[in-house]
């Protein structure tokens, strides 16, 4: 067993269902007990240690511990086409986006994209994700071995599309059947791996692909995810092309897509009628802040989402989304809903790190083994510690407590202040060159 000795702080409580500031739970001087990868017991450093005078203890001095990061959505093929500045959605797909997915028909660029993403998720503190796969079988391939051999918590799949995107992007109802059945015997469920039915969007797939979705999500308990009301010539354009559709959320609910399994990305221009819908339904919502804001997508309606029960996670949305951090994701939701003046839902230190972790691992159903740190769930954390007269350094000095320390490295953390990453208790290698001391 280790006993971990740091300043903790986690959400294990909702804070947009009742007081926010119970939501929290921090301790300056805390413990956490692990063995074999499971949080054992949680409490202060003192109680934990007079119980367990003779584990050995690993010390984090200074910064935060907190729950590794979960991303609930997330481009693998784009980590090398984050910047494209100044254009809307469908522009900066075909301009940016696509040119280098379609890179992805080679294995061996596919390898290496897969590597870089993989670790860059790592070096961020992210530890679970909703990955929105490749186009291409083999691509998938690579990067669920590189999620197994990493132990990475990765939910993906094959990306499906049959119209309107480049040529070599697309497939026939019949390959999309057959290709993602293979990936998900072949990789559903092994280790930490999950297997998700992606449709790209109602505007590049018709309703033969979006039946065959249906199908798959029938016959396995795997996930589904896809993209929706982000833009408002994107929403026109799915009008148009499913004109016996009620509105963008039903060209995927009738065909049985829209569940309790099921996260959607964007809904900046959601109307009440879908909001309904998804909140009868318990599906989840992936709000990619950044992305709507480089995109110029729009300002998140949050406040209308958690009225109509709609459970909301941040995602990265890389390469739209400008890096892989997520607490930028947090910092950047916080300034929507201020810019959102009395229509937006003013945002806590608590609210901010429930919607970068647990709010992430509920919507991918993987809450009962991460997300927080209550006892019985598994040791995937990030150790925070900003390196000695920096800005973040100093003004986590000065914070007055806890919450008050999580808004200063809401505003101020970056990815180099990710000093340590665990998976399942398992120390990862990142390139912060600062070592864990051992006593
Ligand atoms: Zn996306």
């Amino acid at each position: 067993m280790t006993l971990y000795r740091a300043t903790i702080v986690d959400t294990p409580r909702n804070p947009f269902d009742g007081d926010p500031a119970d939501a929290l739970q921090a301790d300056q001087d805390g413990g956490l007990l692990v063995r074999d990868g499971i949080i054992i017991a949680r409490g202060t450093f003192a109680t934990l240690r007079a119980a367990h005078p003779r584990e050995p203890v690993t010390e984090l001095a200074g910064g935060l511990l907190v729950p590794g990061f979960v991303d609930t959505h997330v481009h693998y093929p784009q980590i090398r086409a984050i910047g494209g500045l100044g254009m809307p959605l469908l522009d900066w797909l075909e301009r940016c986006a696509l040119p280098e997915e379609s890179r992805l028909a080679d294995s061996a660029y596919a390898a290496a994209v897969a590597d870089e993403f993989l670790d860059g998720l790592l070096s961020c503190g992210t530890t679970s994700a909703l990955v929105f796969g490749s186009h291409f079988p083999s691509a998938m391939d690579v990067l669920f071995d590189g999620a197994l051999r990493r132990g990475l918590n990765v939910t993906s799949g094959l990306v499906l599309s049959d119209r309107i995107l480049r040529p070599d992007l697309l497939c026939s109802p019949a390959d999309a059947m057959a290709d993602s059945m293979a990936l998900i015997d072949r990789w559903h469920g092994r280790g930490r791996l999950r297997y998700a039915v992606t449709p790209r969007f109602s505007l590049s797939t018709s309703d033969e692909i979006l039946e065959v979705c249906g199908e798959l999500m029938q016959g396995a308990d795997v996930m589904f995810t896809s993209h929706i009301n982000e833009n408002l010539a994107e929403v026109a354009s799915v009008a148009e092309l499913f004109p016996g559709s009620r509105d963008y959320l039903d060209t995927y609910d009738k065909h049985g897509l829209v569940t309790a399994r099921s996260v959607l990305a964007h809904n900046v221009h959601a109307s009440d009628a879908e909001l309904a819908v998804l909140g009868g339904n318990g599906a989840f919502v992936a709000h990619c802040p950044t992305s709507n804001s480089a995109l110029g997508s729009g300002l998140f309606p949050l406040r209308r989402h958690v009225e109509h029960g709609v459970g909301v996670a941040l995602g990265s949305d890389v390469g739209a989304g400008t890096g892989l951090f997520l607490p930028k994701e947090g910092l950047q939701a916080y300034f929507m809903q201020q810019l959102l003046g009395g229509d937006g839902l003013p945002l806590t230190p608590a609210h901010l790190l429930y919607l970068s972790t647990a709010a992430g691992a509920t919507a991918l159903g993987i809450a009962d083994r991460v997300g927080d740190f209550t006892a019985g769930k598994e040791f995937d954390a990030v150790w925070l510690r900003p390196a000695a007269g920096t800005t973040y350094a100093v003004n986590l000095a000065s914070a007055a407590d806890i919450p008050d320390a999580l808004a200063r490295t809401f505003a101020l953390a970056t990815s180099s202040d990710v000093a340590a990453v665990w998976l399942r208790g398992e120390q990862v290698a990142v390139d912060s060159g600062r070592a864990v001391a051992t006593s």
